[in-house]
């Protein structure tokens, strides 16, 4: 089955779905495949990433002094305009040939989730013959059930209105984010029935535990999730605890990621100290963005 990926999609690697050395250097600098998860509960994790092409919502942000931070992977969302549409057996037999000692893989976007058959079989035989761990990453959109139990983290990325292209901001950037993306972002982007459905893929009825049968869920041990929120300004906490936190069940305070704007080291310096602040003040996490932090603004990475 077909996958549509952004070029070089499958990152950082070293031999090619035959095993052969290719002549290319991967952008991080190393002779070795594999790269650091940046960002989140597995942030410094060894991993490869599948990057997906293509998003159903366009982040456009505002930094503490007014620049526009649009996604930190533009190619895979805005302007997704170089694919590699490659069969879902070569794209596991690239990931085999580079794993080594990595367990663990990322499928990322874009947004995987639009791309929901042929992601499916890609994740169950990563599953089944390579055993690794597998991270989703996606902006909860859309949960597609038939993935979710082949996956091991979910990491959810839900939007607040900060993220919200408008004409302003549009006036601001080289390619304005077309009308019916700035009219769909708004309507799509919060979904907390989606979400929810996210978290209970990640929970057992109580009764798997030796609990009475009615018990809350608990946590299952081998699935998890993580709610990572992009902060641009101080009313963000505000929306996340109204908007998302109020109208969900099962998320503990530490599910909470709270991550700074900015796809480069001037961007993000903006805004790091501020949600550092916020996440030691209301008791959730702090991610930076470790890729940024070692290998600045460069896809591959
Ligand atoms: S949802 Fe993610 S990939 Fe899509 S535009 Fe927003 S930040 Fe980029």
């Amino acid at each position: 089955m077909e996958i549509k990926l952004v070029k070089n999609g499958i990152f950082p690697v070293t031999r090619t779905a035959g095993g052969q050395p290719m002549e290319q250097l991967p952008d991080t600098g190393y002779a070795f495949p594999g790269t650091l998860q940046g960002e989140g509960k597995l942030v410094g994790i060894p991993v490869l990433f599948i990057r997906t092409s293509g998003c159903n919502l366009r982040c456009t942000w505002t930094t503490p002094t007014g620049k526009v931070s649009i996604c930190d992977t533009p190619y895979a969302s805005h302007y997704p305009v170089e694919v590699d549409i490659m069969d879902t057996g070569e794209v596991a037999d690239i990931v085999r040939a580079n794993l080594g000692m990595i367990r663990h893989v990322i499928i990322s976007g874009g947004e995987p989730t639009l791309q929901p058959l042929p992601l499916v079989e890609l994740a169950r035989y990563l599953k089944k013959e390579l055993n690794v761990h597998i991270t989703l990453e996606t902006n909860g959109v859309l949960f597609i059930p038939e993935l979710a139990t082949h996956i091991d983290l979910f990491s959810i990325s839900p939007k607040l209105k900060s993220s919200d292209p408008d004409a302003k901001k549009n006036r601001l950037l080289d390619y304005p984010v077309e009308q019916n993306y700035i009219r769909d972002h708004k309507k799509f982007r919060r979904n907390p029935d989606t979400l929810q459905k996210y978290i209970n893929a990640c929970m057992h009825k109580g009764s798997y535990y030796g609990d009475e049968p009615g018990s809350p869920p608990k946590r299952k041990s081998n699935k998890d999730f993580q709610l990572k929120f992009v902060i641009s300004r101080e009313s963000d906490i505000d929306e996340i605890k109204q908007d998302f936190l109020n109208h969900l069940s099962f998320v503990e305070p530490d599910d909470v990621v709270l991550m700074p704007v900015g796809g480069s080291p001037e961007l993000l310096s903006e805004s790091m100290y501020m949600t550092a602040r916020l996440a030691i003040q209301h008791g959730f996490r702090y991610t930076p963005r470790l890729q940024i932090d070692l290998f600045g603004d460069t896809a591959g990475t």
